[in-house]
């Protein structure tokens, strides 16, 4: 049993690793260093409600009488700068050294940027922590035009929370399609359409955007568009994940740091957790709000019990853009075929392969036929397209 196990990140995967190692009955010293001041909170209401509200409540990940019952000791901020593996020692950012029995990297990810130009500019953000909210939501306060960079998630949701704030919007997306790498063509289109419709405009395959024009303008341009001069730009060009101390460390890095179903790293007293650590089966980093609380459960589980059940959830996440919530189960896949079915609060899109099993399912509200999905797919259940995208047929009757 160990006498010491220290946290690295205070993130929503290390807030569920410190809570269920409480839960699960670890009495010993339970130390967390994090870089940010902030007590232990959760990501998804930043690019949503933090941004449309003028006094956001905090979105704490715990209430402070659960979060006092964990009776953590903190180290914040401060920053874990290197790992001793020889010695089990972490180092701080103020020479601290932290021994520990068992050692848990939840150090999550950083919004990337294009170039050292956008990193120094004032009208420029990112948005990965609660400061960044703050600081976005004065931007968008006192700017009526808004650029964003990037089409993915987080670009499609700044945008929506932007158009609902009144403000001009043009989205400018390297790739040809929105949220290529995570959704099929059918679900990119819809994307499309939705927020087109919603008057953004959107540029996709829009190569070498550029940032010019000193403190006083941003002056944005790219292959396909003439400059234009914006209020705020918004950089969602996804993120670096912070593997750097477990590369320096040496253990095993991929996509993400490795780890096996129970969490465990290539260093047996060494576990990740959420962003950072790649998925055990699907061998990529999935980040998602669902991975990082419920990979972290299953690791800070199985740190106590090696005989833990190992974590094995394929991917779910979801999105809440103009109103419509959008659920993603499964991944794309290559040879997939998109069945489409129209429905009156939203579509549905099933994407199938050639043996006719489900790879992914979108979901425009409707949570209801996720939840069946999940059932299809851990049966390995063989669906018929036809039925699928036919709205007189229940798929009800598919449980
Ligand atoms: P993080 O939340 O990144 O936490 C890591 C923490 O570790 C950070 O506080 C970081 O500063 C700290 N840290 C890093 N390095 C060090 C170090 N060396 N020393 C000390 N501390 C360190 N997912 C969904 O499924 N649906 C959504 O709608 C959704 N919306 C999102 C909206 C936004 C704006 C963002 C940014 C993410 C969203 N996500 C969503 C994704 C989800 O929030 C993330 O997958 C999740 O936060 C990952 O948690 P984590 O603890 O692994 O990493
Ligand atoms: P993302 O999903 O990787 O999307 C970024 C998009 O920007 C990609 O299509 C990318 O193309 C494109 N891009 C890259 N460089 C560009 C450039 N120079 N100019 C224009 N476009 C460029 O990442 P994200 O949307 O920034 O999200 C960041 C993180 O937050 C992720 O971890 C994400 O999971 C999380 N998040 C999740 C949700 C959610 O699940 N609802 C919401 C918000 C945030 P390439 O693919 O070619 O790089």
């Amino acid at each position: 049993m160990s006498d010491t196990i220290v946290i690295i990140g205070a993130g929503q995967a290390g807030g569920w690793t410190a809570k269920t190692l409480r839960d699960k009955g670890f009495a010993g010293r339970l130390i967390v260093v994090g870089d940010e001041p902030h007590d232990f909170y959760e990501r998804p209401p930043l690019s949503k409600a933090a941004l449309q509200q003028e006094q956001p409540p905090f979105s704490a990940l715990f209430s402070a009488e659960t979060l006092a019952a964990l009776n953590l000791e903190w180290r914040r901020p401060l920053r874990a700068e290197a790992l001793d593996r020889a010695a089990r020692e972490v180092v701080l950012s103020n020479g601290e050294r932290l021994r520990y029995d068992q050692l848990v990297i939840a150090t999550g990810g950083q919004a990337r940027l294009p170039g050292r130009e956008w990193q120094a500019h004032p009208r420029v953000h990112t948005l990965r922590t609660w400061d960044d909210a703050t600081r976005l939501r004065a931007a968008l306060s006192a700017g009526q035009k808004v650029a964003i960079v990037g089409g993915g998630w987080i670009g499609l949701e700044i945008a929506a929370t932007a158009r609902g704030l009144g403000k001009d919007v043009t989205l400018f997306e390297s790739q040809a399609r929105l949220c290529q790498r995570s959704v099929d063509p059918a679900v990119s289109q819809m994307l499309l359409e939705m927020h087109r419709a919603h008057g953004v405009t959107v540029h996709p395959g829009c190569g070498n955007v550029t940032l010019g024009g000193g403190a006083g303008q941003a002056l944005i341009r790219s292959d396909v568009t003439p400059e234009e001069d914006f209020d705020c730009v918004v950089v969602g060009i996804g993120v670096t994940l912070n593997t750097e101390l477990a590369q320096r460390a040496g253990l095993a890095v991929e996509q993400g740091i490795v780890v096996d179903g129970r969490g465990r790293t290539s260093d047996p007293a060494i576990f990740a957790v959420g962003d950072v650590a790649q998925h055990p089966q699907l061998g990529l980093c999935l980040q998602s709000w669902a991975y990082a609380q419920n990979q972290a459960i299953a690791t800070a589980t199985a740190m106590l019990d090696p005989q833990a059940p190992e974590y094995t959830d394929g991917a779910w996440l979801w999105s809440d853009q103009y109103g419509r919530n959008i659920q993603i189960l499964g991944l794309p896949g290559a040879g997939t075929q998109t069945c489409v079915r129209e429905q009156p609060q939203g579509a549905l899109y099933f994407s199938l392969n050639a043996r006719n099993r489900l790879t992914q399912l979108v979901s425009v509200n409707d949570a209801r036929t996720v939840k069946l999905a999940k059932r299809w797919q851990s049966a390995d259940r063989e669906l018929d397209p036809a039925q699928l995208a036919d709205p007189a047929f229940s798929l009800m009757s598919l449980k």
